[in-house]
Formats: C-alpha cells, sequence, structure tokens
C-alpha cells in the first residue's frame, strides 16, 4: 500500500506529519509522490490564517472527485483544522474524509487501518522490512522515528517537537485553541527520536515548541514559572530575572552530545522567556548553532499590550542587545504581524523604524488575519482596511530585502561552513551555523550530508554563492 502526506502550514506540522508516516512506514506502506496512486491520503492542515484555512477547505474539496472514483482510498485529515477537540462540522461537511487527526495524533489512522486492513498489515511480516542496523532494540522505545524508506539515508535535517501546544494567550492567536494547552515530551523520548533520526542519516535537528524556551517547566510541575508568567501585564517579566532554572538547557546539553548528530537549533523562542543561561548554553555548546527566532510582532507598545505579548518594545530591544552580546555572528528572526485592529499608521511606522533599527537577520510578516475564538476576534474590530494591511506588508518586505541584504554582505569574501542538504538545479544547496542559504557547484564529489567550507563570492538576501575550498 502506498500513503501520501500533503503538508501545509509550519515546522510543526511537516514534524507532525513525518511522525504519521512513522507510523504508516511501520505498517508497512511506502510513500508516493503521485496523489493518485496513494491507498492513503492525508492532508494535514494549517488554520493560523485565513488564508491557510481556505486552502486546506479547497483541497478537501478538490479530492473528493478522487474518492469518488476510487472509494477504496482512504482518505485522511489531520492538524489545526480538526483542532483537539474534534470538529463536528468539518466531519458534516466533508463526509468523504475516513479519518480525523488532531494536531500530533496519528493515532486514529494506525487504528483505522489495523481495522481494515488488519491481516495484510500483519506486524510479524512488516517488521522485518523495516529494521534499521542498529536501531533495532530503540524501535520499540517510545518516541523512535522512521524515515519514509526513500528518505533513509538521504534527509540531512529534520524537525523534532519538544513542546506540544501552548497556553500563551496572545489575542490574534488561534493556535491554543487548536493545539490545546501546553504539554512538554519526556527528555527520553525526544533523544530517542533524534538518535534514530541520527542513525537514518540526519545531521541536523530543530527542536519545536510555541514557547519553546519554555520545555520542561510543565513536567518539573514547576508552577513557580508558569504563574510568574503574566501575559496579560503591560510590560512582561523582565526574563533576565526568571530565578528558574531552563529545563531547555539541559536538554541541549543531552542532544549536544548525541554522536553523529552535527547541528542542533530550536525555535520559536518568546522575548519573555529567554534567559541567559539559555544564551550561555547556545554559546557554549558546539552543536547548538547561533540562530535565534524570537517574534515581536510589532513595535507599538499599544499594539503589543492589545496583543498582549507581555513586553514592551524597548524589552525587546534589550533583548536583542543581550542576545548580540551573549552569541557571537547570531543570526536573529523576528515575526510581524502588519494592519491588526486598530493599528495607526503612526503605530506602523514604529514597527518600521524598530526593524530599521534592530536590522534582524529574518522578518517573517503577515498580515492580520481574524481567527475564530480569538480575543481579539471576539473584542476588537479588524479595522485596517485589506489595502492598507497589503501596502504596509510591501513596506516592510521592501526593508527586509534591502536590510537582509546588507547583512549577507559582510559574507562576502568569507568562508563559511555549510551543512549541505542536497541539490538544486545542478548546484549544492545547504546552511551556514546562521541559517543562510548557500549554493555552490562541485560535480566531482557527493557532498549531501557533508559539511563544506565554501568561500562565498555573491551575496543576495536570499541566498548566497561561493566555491568549496579544498578541506582542511
Ligand atoms: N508561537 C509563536 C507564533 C507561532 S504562529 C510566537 O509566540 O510568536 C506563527 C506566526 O503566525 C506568528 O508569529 C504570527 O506572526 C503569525 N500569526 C499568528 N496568528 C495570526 C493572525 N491571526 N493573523 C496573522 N498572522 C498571525
Amino acid at each position: 500500500m502506498k500513503y501520501h502526506v500533503a503538508t501545509f502550514g509550519c515546522q510543526m506540522n511537516e514534524a507532525d506529519s513525518q511522525r504519521l508516516a512513522s507510523e504508516l512506514e511501520k505498517l508497512g506502506l511506502r510513500a508516493t509522490d503521485a496523489r493518485d496512486e496513494a491507498d492513503v491520503l492525508v492532508l494535514n492542515t494549517c488554520v493560523v490564517r485565513q488564508g491557510a484555512e481556505d486552502k486546506a477547505l479547497s483541497y478537501l474539496h478538490m479530492i473528493r472527485p478522487l474518492k469518488q472514483r476510487r472509494p477504496n482510498v482512504v482518505v485522511g485529515v489531520m492538524g489545526c483544522l480538526v483542532g483537539v477537540r474534534g470538529n463536528t462540522p468539518l466531519k458534516k461537511a466533508f463526509p468523504w474524509v475516513d479519518v480525523f487527526m488532531a494536531p500530533s495524533e496519528p493515532g486514529p489512522m494506525v487504528d483505522f487501518l489495523l481495522q481494515r486492513e488488519g491481516k495484510r498489515l500483519a506486524e510479524a511480516e512488516t517488521r522485518a522490512r523495516f529494521a534499521l542496523q542498529d536501531g533495532d532494540a530503540a524501535q520499540t522505545q517510545p518516541g523512535f522515528l522512521k524515515l519514509p524508506e526513500h528518505e533513509i539515508g538521504k534527509r540531512v535535517t529534520a524537525n523534532v517537537p519538544i513542546v506540544y501546544g501552548c497556553s500563551h494567550a496572545c489575542t490574534f492567536c488561534i493556535i491554543p485553541f487548536r493545539r490545546g494547552a501546553e504539554r512538554s515530551r519526556p527528555i527520553g523520548e525526544i533523544v530517542n527520536e533524534v538518535r534514530s533520526l541520527v542513525v537514518q542519516g540526519v545531521k541536523e535537528v530543530t527542536l519545536l515548541g510555541q514557547i519553546v524556551d519554555r520545555y520542561g517547566y510543565d513536567l518539573l510541575g514547576d508552577d513557580y514559572a508558569i504563574k510568574r508568567y503574566n501575559p496579560g501585564a503591560a510590560s512582561g517579566v523582565p526574563s533576565q530575572n526568571l530565578p528558574v532554572h531552563a529545563p531547555l538547557v539541559d536538554l541541549l546539553r543531552v542532544v549536544n552530545d548525541i554522536d553523529g548528530l552535527a547541528r542542533v537549533r530550536f525555535l520559536t523562542s518568546h522575548p519573555n522567556w529567554m534567559t541567559d543561561e539559555l544564551l550561555d548554553a547556545v554559546r557554549e555548546l558546539p552543536k547548538v548553532m547561533p540562530h535565534i527566532e524570537v517574534p515581536v510582532q510589532a513595535g507599538d507598545d499599544e499594539v503589543l499590550r492589545r496583543m498582549r505579548r507581555g513586553y514592551t518594545s524597548d524589552d525587546y530591544r534589550r533583548l536583542i542587545e543581550r542576545i548580540r552580546a551573549k552569541v557571537p555572528n547570531v543570526a536573529i528572526a523576528t515575526d510581524i504581524i502588519v494592519g491588526f485592529c486598530g493599528e495607526t499608521e503612526a503605530q506602523f511606522m514604529r514597527t518600521f523604524e524598530l526593524l530599521e533599527e534592530l536590522k534582524l537577520d529574518v522578518v517573517h510578516l503577515a498580515k492580520y488575519s481574524p481567527r475564530p475564538h480569538t480575543v481579539a476576534a471576539r473584542e476588537f474590530a479588524d479595522d485596517v482596511p485589506e489595502e492598507e494591511k497589503e501596502r504596509r506588508f510591501r513596506l516592510l518586505e521592501a526593508q527586509h530585502e534591502r536590510i537582509t541584504g546588507q547583512i549577507n554582505q559582510q559574507y562576502l569574501g568569507q568562508t563559511v561552513e555549510v551543512l549541505v542538504e542536497g541539490e538544486h538545479k545542478g548546484k549544492w544547496r545547504g546552511r551556514t551555523p546562521q541559517n543562510k542559504l548557500v549554493f555552490f557547484e562541485d560535480a566531482h564529489k557527493d557532498w549531501r550530508g557533508q559539511m563544506a567550507q565554501v568561500k562565498i563570492a555573491w551575496a543576495g538576501p536570499w541566498s548566497m554563492q561561493g566555491s568549496v575550498q579544498a578541506s582542511a
């Protein structure tokens, strides 16, 4: 049997699809790129903005004829469109969908297939087919993840969820409603997952969470940290005063020690949870990359207050200063929402000025989109016209292109270390420690999964090019 998983949305969704694929592979199914050939067809959905939700819904409509043509195809929907509480209207609207799965929960599909195809999927027979050289023992352990057959030895990077859900209450955000309360995964399970990936050839992992720096506080039962954090406050907790030891630091240390793994990243951080201890760990641990993703969302304090982000623009300025002081050559990424409820031109310009001042490496931009159940959708008017949102978006986009173009110029003539992820149009493609995309040509060696020293000859805003240097 063959499966096809279409994934929309964030890295967390990519990781969830990977987990689903792993479970299907363990049942002996194999991946196919061709939707029409699949016996099991799954759509993993995003609803963070209306546009994403519309895309998911039209995909579901599009596959209806396929299901009519081939009624035996098992159709599944996973992710934020479904949500953790189940979604009865969705089930009614799409009767041709067989299985609904909450985010990160492939269980219902596995159960459905075992029930329907039990005989064909006899475990003993399939076990042998996915046996890995030295991963056998680990396969029975929680967290063990099997890559799709065709990715084994080929996939270089992978995402690993460490915190599910989110208990924050940003007024614009639907994620807590769809992904449920914050839950950290046990450290042993995460380590098993990373080890299983390394056995299959993965060299770099990105540890994921909505507020990744809060990893483990819930496991410790340490409600001190949770209570202390007051998202409703005008200005949040000055994070350098957070007295608690961050369990994420322990996790980074353990993952850093995994043999065969070359690099570790983590995202997304929240400004109020970025402790000095964590930044020290980023600097000191050789495999943890100098790359921080910490969204500011807006540069105006009144807008931040209405978003209930829990910090001011000055708090964020100090945070960026602190990150740069602690971690040399760090790259910093942020997220921005333009046109949030009530955002005036002057307030928008404070975002523009903040970005002009801080010169961050990456800015993920979004136009505000009201989402059901959120405080903003219930209590504030979505009063910035679409054309105005678009204009603000374009302004920041042009600014970002200019600033990041300038930042990347500094790499000209420098030799950077590139972990090669694969080939693209006859060139090798990989990333620097700062997560900058680099291309180089070399027909003489298979560089995939290797570390290359590349001298940068051309630098644009979105990528760089160079030539590989003889290895030392
Ligand atoms: N946990 C992260 C956010 C994850 S969602 C954090 O704490 O910041 C990814 C991004 O989508 C957010 O950073 C935000 O910029 C954007 N986003 C979330 N809700 C949105 C909405 N209603 N409209 C537009 N963009 C939104």
